[in-house]
C-alpha cells in the first residue's frame, strides 16, 4: 500500500538518536533546548516551547493565554479534532467558522460576519485558532486585522505547515499571531515520532507555556513566590501537566529540521507533477493563492461526483484495493458524536459539509517514486473514468 503520508528517516537521523541513547540525558537534557533554538532560527520566532505532541502544545498555548471556564474559542470547521479539543480541556466553549472552498481554510469573510453577530450578542471569542489546511497559510493579515478590532488572541494551528511562507514571513514567525503550533507526528512534514512545538515572540507566553508543560513547577528564582535558599527547593505555581518532549525525540527533530527546505521543495514538485498528471480528470485540484508557499502536507482533490457514475466511497474502496492509500481529511469536527451532543448542526457550516462530501487525499510524501506517482495517476484515471 502506498500510504498517504509517511516519515523519511536517514542515517543522519539514526546517528543523532543513537548519540542521545549513548549519552547522559534521555530527557530534560540539552537536546530539547537545542531543538527549540533550531526551530526559532528556522521559522524566525523569538521563543519556542517543545512538547510531546501538537495537541499538548495547543493545550498549553490556550492555558498560557488564560483561556478558561466561561471563555469562547473558535476554530475551523474542517480540521483534526485536536484544534477544538484544546479549548474544551481548559473548560472553555468551542464554536466553528465555516471554510473558504478555494483553500479549505477558515474563511476570513465568514469569520468577520460571525464576529459582527457575536459582538451584538456579547459573545466574542477570547481566541481564534486558524488551521493552515494542507500546508497553505490562512489569510493571516485579515484575521490579524479582525483580532485587533475585536480583541481576540490568535493561535495558528500550523500542524501541516512548517516550512510554509505567507507574504515573505515564515509560518511560525508569529508576525500575525500570538502563538503558532507545529506537529511532528510521522505523517507530518518533519517528525520526532510524537511531538509538537509552540512558537511565540512573547517572553511571558513562552514562560507560561514552559510552566504548564512541566507540572506547573518551577525552580526559577524570578518566578518562585516564597523565599528559600535550599538547593532542592522548587514550587508548583499552576496545575500543569507532564507534556515534555524527550531528548531522543528532540535530537531526531534537529536532524530532520536540517532537511526542511529540501522536503518542502520535493513536496512542491510532486504537487506540480500531480497537477499535470490529473489534468482532464473529473477532479477539482487544490490551488495555492498568490503570495503563499504551501508546505503541501496533504494533496486534497474534490471529486466532481455529478460527472462520474460512482460514489466517493466506491472510489476510495477501488483505490485502496489497488494499493493507493487514499484518505479523507477531515470529517468536520462538529459532526463527531461528541460534538453533536454539544448541539452543533451541519446546516450552520454549508461549505464544510459540501467539502466533506467530495474531498479525497492522495498520497504525497518524499518517499514516493516517479513510478508511484504515475501509478497513482493511472489508478485515478481507471477508477474515475470506468463505466
Ligand atoms: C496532526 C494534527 C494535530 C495534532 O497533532 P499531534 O502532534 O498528533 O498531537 C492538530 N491539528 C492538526 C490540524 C493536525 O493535523
Amino acid at each position: 500500500m502506498i500510504s498517504y503520508g509517511r516519515q523519511q528517516i536517514t542515517q543522519a537521523d539514526i546517528d543523532a538518536v543513537l548519540q542521545v541513547l549513548q549519552g547522559d540525558f534521555l530527557t530534560q537534557g540539552p537536546a530539547v533546548p537545542a531543538f527549540e533554538e533550531a526551530v526559532c532560527r528556522s521559522v524566525k520566532s523569538q521563543h519556542a516551547v517543545a512538547a510531546n505532541s501538537a495537541t499538548s502544545a495547543l493545550h498549553i498555548a490556550c492555558l498560557a493565554l488564560g483561556i478558561g471556564a466561561g471563555d469562547l474559542v473558535w476554530t475551523s470547521a474542517i480540521s483534526f479534532v485536536a484544534s477544538a479539543n484544546c479549548a474544551l480541556y481548559c473548560g472553555a466553549s468551542v464554536d466553528f467558522v465555516d471554510i473558504d472552498p478555494s483553500t479549505f481554510n477558515m474563511s476570513a469573510g465568514k469569520l468577520e460576519e460571525k464576529l459582527i453577530l457575536a459582538e451584538q450578542n456579547g459573545e466574542l471569542p477570547k481566541a481564534v485558532i486558524p488551521v493552515h489546511m494542507c500546508g497553505q497559510s490562512c489569510e493571516m493579515r485579515e484575521i490579524k486585522r479582525l483580532a485587533e478590532k475585536y480583541g481576540f488572541a490568535i493561535i495558528e494551528d500550523a500542524s501541516h505547515a512548517i516550512g510554509g511562507k505567507y507574504f515573505q514571513s515564515n509560518v511560525g514567525s508569529c508576525k500575525y499571531s500570538d502563538i503558532t503550533v507545529f506537529s511532528f507526528h510521522p505523517v507530518k512534514i518533519i517528525t520526532t515520532g510524537e511531538g509538537g512545538i509552540a512558537t511565540t515572540n512573547c517572553e511571558r507566553l513562552a514562560q507560561r507555556m514552559k510552566l504548564f508543560r512541566s507540572h506547573g513547577v518551577t525552580r526559577d528564582d524570578q518566578l518562585m513566590r516564597l523565599p528559600s535558599s535550599e538547593p532542592w527547593y522548587y514550587e508548583q505555581l499552576e496545575l500543569g501537566f507532564n507534556y515534555r518532549m524527550t531528548d531522543i525525540q528532540a535530537a531526531l527533530g534537529v536532524s530532520q529540521l536540517e532537511r526542511l527546505d529540501d522536503v518542502i521543495d520535493c513536496r512542491n514538485k510532486i504537487s506540480e507533477r500531480y497537477r499535470e498528471y490529473m489534468a482532464g480528470l473529473p477532479l477539482d485540484l487544490p490551488k495555492v493563492h498568490d503570495g503563499i508557499t504551501s508546505s503541501w502536507h496533504l494533496y486534497v482533490v474534490r471529486i466532481r461526483l455529478d460527472e462520474i457514475k460512482r460514489s466517493r466511497e466506491e472510489v476510495v474502496r477501488s483505490l485502496l484495493a489497488r494499493g493507493v492509500g487514499v484518505n479523507v481529511h477531515y470529517i468536520p469536527i462538529f459532526s463527531h458524536p461528541y460534538y453533536q451532543e454539544l448541539g452543533f448542526s451541519s446546516v450552520d457550516f454549508p461549505e464544510a459539509s459540501a467539502y466533506y462530501k467530495r474531498c479525497l487525499t492522495l498520497p504525497l510524501h518524499p518517499g514516493l517514486s516517479r513510478e508511484d506517482e504515475q501509478y497513482i495517476a493511472q489508478s485515478l484515471h481507471s477508477v474515475l473514468l470506468e463505466a
